[in-house]
This record gives C-alpha cells, structure tokens and sequence, in this order.
C-alpha cells in the first residue's frame, strides 16, 4: 500500500511516500520512497507546496499527518483537525485535514507528532509488544505521547506533559523560559532553554559540562514522575537533546536516588536500561508516524 505521510513540525514540513505491505506480524515498517522538505512558512503556501508533492507523485490511498499543536483530535468537534491555539504566526486555526481531504479526495489520518512516533515505536521500533510507554521528545519544545493500555492517552486534548513543574536542579538559577510557566520541563530543558541558561547552543557544549548534569535530573524527574502516575513501562527519550548520546546514560544514574527506591519493580539496573532508552527509529519516527497513524 502507498501511504502519503507528513510530518508538519513548526520549522519544516517533511512529505514523503510510504510503501507497506501487511505480512505475518501486520504491516511491515514502511520504505520512504521519496521525500522533500518544506519550509513552515505561512500555511498558504506550505500547504500548497505539499499538494504540489503528493500531486505530482504516484497517487496515494491514505494520508496521515503528525502534527505539531496543540491541535484538535476530537472527531465530533467542528474544529477537528485543525491545528488551534498556536503562537507560530499565521498558523491559528488553521483546518489542516480539511484542505488535503478537500484537495486529494483520500481518507485522512492526524495526531500529534509525538502520537505518530509513539505509534511507530509500537509498531516497529523500542515500543514493540508493550502496552505501556512513553515518548518524549526534547528539542525545540518538549512533547510527549503516552500509550496506556494498548491505546494512545488523548483525554480532553492531548497530554502536554513538557508542561509539568519539576523541582529546581539546587544549582539552577536559570528563571527558564515557558512564556506560560516559565520554570516547566520545557522552559528549563528544552534546547532553547539550554541555549539561553548556558549562552551557548547545546550543540557547542562539551560532554562534561555541567549543562548535562542538570538536563538530566530534569529528564530524570519527568521519567520518575510518569513511572509514578503511570506505572508505564518504557520511556523512549527522543529529539536531538534526547537523541544526544549519553544523555539517556545520566538520566538512568539519577533516575534511582529520584525514584528513592520506591518502586520494586525499578529496583535493578536492568530495570532501569530497560526503562529508559532512545527510540529506535531515530529521525524516521516522525515521517513513520505519520504513516503509521493511516493504519490503525
Ligand atoms: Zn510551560
């Protein structure tokens, strides 16, 4: 089957070309068979420029978008699909399914882009046979996508859990930046907020400064925070801050004296490495989440 897939991210807009075929396990991970990225300018003509793709290639039977948001999921809203309350100027309330429904006359498929990656990772990457885990990606904002149950977690919207209050590290006197809550996961642990507390891109960082130690305790409180309310299995820790190697190997050390040796089942350090990991499908996720949400 040829899937159109997008990942609409607030910088650039990826379209590509999905094939899967369904075989013993259910469908196989999709081959990108062609891609371009686009711009996100004003939606008028980033729009126009991904109907010029998928207009111009082989046609498409199904259409998944992963979206940034916040966007509208509830399928009886009037405003479904539309991305809403965005501070990205020129993008409110922009009904983003409508226009490629309207324009391709094929079904369309949207959530949120780390919705999309969760279901990638279920389906063919670190989230394989569990019911139970969560995505986060730390970039330029903070997302994350939770599976609960075998389901994706959408509630009255969809979870915001960059947003949480975490406790200051004791040697971070950054205010951080959320222009809604200032000190939250992503106004103290996004790369932005890096950037800004450090005056350097976390890029130009060296492995032994000091910046990591903090990025991780906050990692390590979110993760500790969701093990605590969710009982969840896996934490794939994802986005270029994320993906940042070692990373993932600090947080698992702090994630013990945060967690105080509360709960059992985390005890070990097997449990931990098997707890906290990247995603396995890297920089795919996103553009094999958005095909993935054409096939559940
Ligand atoms: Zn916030």
């Amino acid at each position: 089957m040829r899937i159109g897939a997008i990942e609409a991210g607030g910088t650039k807009f990826i379209c590509g070309i999905a094939e899967t075929t369904y075989g013993q396990y259910g469908w196989e991970k999709p081959v990108i068979r062609e891609s371009v990225s686009i711009p996100t300018t004003i939606p008028e003509i980033t729009l126009q420029a991904c109907l010029e793709f998928f207009s111009s290639a082989e046609p498409v039977e199904r259409l998944g978008i992963a979206s940034f948001g916040p966007v509208e999921l509830d399928p009886l809203s009037p405003q479904y699909g539309f991305i809403t309350t965005t501070p990205k100027p020129g993008w409110k309330q922009t009904d983003i399914v409508g226009f490629f429904k309207n324009a391709l006359q094929i079904p369309v498929f949207f959530d949120t882009d780390v919705n999309g990656a969760v279901l990638s990772e279920h389906r063919w990457g670190n989230g394989r046979g569990l019911s139970d885990f969560v995505y986060i990606t730390i970039g330029t904002g903070i997302g994350g996508g939770i599976m609960a149950n075998g389901k994706l977690i959408h509630g009255a919207m969809h979870p915001e859990l960059g947003h949480f209050l975490p406790q200051k590290h004791p040697q971070d006197v950054f205010a951080g930046l959320c222009p809604f809550h200032g000190a939250c996961l992503e106004g103290l642990a996004s790369g932005p907020a890096i950037a800004a507390r450090w005056g350097i891109p976390g890029e130009k960082l060296p492995d032994d400064h000091q910046a990591w130690d903090m990025e991780a305790y906050y990692l390590a409180q979110a993760s500790a925070m969701l093990a605590m309310t969710l009982a969840t299995r896996r934490i794939l820790l994802g986005g270029s801050v994320g993906m940042r190697p070692g990373i993932v190997e600090k947080a698992r050390k702090i994630l013990s004296p945060v967690l105080g040796s509360y709960l059992s089942w985390l005890d070990t350090q097997e449990a931990i490495e098997s707890f906290l990991m990247n995603p396995l499908l890297g920089n795919q996720a996103g553009i094999l989440g958005a095909a993935a949400l054409t096939l559940d």
